[in-house]
């Protein structure tokens, strides 16, 4: 079995990537890209590889340590749907009593399940959290629920409540931790949010779901058929692609085959993803 552990040093930060849970398997690509044009999208499909046959999604949590503190990118679906990330850190003797900021991306199950366990406890009890105000919102209003899957509204009702006194809201881009910073990337939900990491000249980008497959780097206008504001996802990656070129950035997409990270590069008026 492929490892689920990734280690790397950025700078002063001492990362890994912990495979929370990997789907392999078939994925209608068409479908879930309803906006690629056919031809284009096959071109895709052929020019990064990728085999709708066999997909590999992964679930790729980001844990980083400084001196000082424990921070983890979101927690994966959770222990309960067979969430690894709780594994993948006993195994590295990280205690989740140990993790000291629990950021949120988005509020989507699969990043938020693992904040609670079975009873409704909260995993990681010392840790203090963040999320993009617009994003905490929109989750507490009942009317911006009722159309959406029941899995996801369970795993909303479950954890938020546990974290509700604990939560600090972002409301505008800044550096909010010490050398990390919230970038506004709304599309994918409504108030996602993707973090800079920086380490004097190297900075790592942690985009969320911005990004679902890799074609999709030189394809920003490609939406997942479940981007909840479909005119501004593009707009947010785009953001996110001219940012990671600028910078030569270190990129960890979420759901990209993990450990997921790579670099954007600029040809031209288009960008092309080098996986490392
Ligand atoms: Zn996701």
């Amino acid at each position: 079995m492929a490892s689920e552990r990734y280690d790397f040093q950025h700078g002063k930060f001492h990362c890994k990537i912990l495979s929370d849970r990997t789907y392999q398997g078939p994925m209608d690509m068409a479908k879930m890209f309803p906006t690629a044009p056919p031809d284009e999208l096959q071109e895709a499909l052929r020019a990064y590889k990728i085999d709708p046959s066999n997909i590999t999604f992964s679930y790729n949590c980001l844990f980083v340590a400084t001196e000082t503190q424990r921070i983890l990118v979101d927690v994966g679906i959770g222990r309960e749907q067979e969430g690894k990330l709780l594994s993948h850190l006993e195994a590295e003797k990280i205690s989740p009593e140990s993790i000291t900021h629990v950021i949120i991306t988005h509020g989507h199950a699969d990043h938020i399940g693992g904040l609670t366990d079975a009873q409704g406890n909260l995993v990681f009890k010392n840790a203090e959290y963040w999320i993009w105000h617009d994003e905490w919102r929109f989750w507490h209003d009942e009317k911006n629920l009722k159309d959406l899957p029941p899995h996801a509204v369970a795993a909303v009702k479950k954890n938020f409540p546990a974290i509700a006194e604990k939560i600090n809201l972002i409301n505008k881009e800044r550096e909010f931790l010490p050398d990390l910073s919230a970038i506004h990337v709304p599309g994918h939900t409504v108030g996602m949010m993707a973090l800079k990491f920086e380490s004097g000249e190297r900075k790592l980008l942690a985009v969320a779901d911005s990004f679902h497959r890799p074609f999709q780097i030189g394809h920003p206008t490609w939406n997942v058929s479940f981007d909840r504001i479909p005119e501004e996802a593009p707009k947010s990656r785009q953001k996110l692609l001219k940012l990671a070129a600028a910078e030569n950035a270190l990129v960890l997409p979420y759901h990209f085959p993990h450990p997921g990270l790579g670099r954007v590069k600029a040809q031209g008026d288009r960008w092309e993803w080098e996986p490392i």
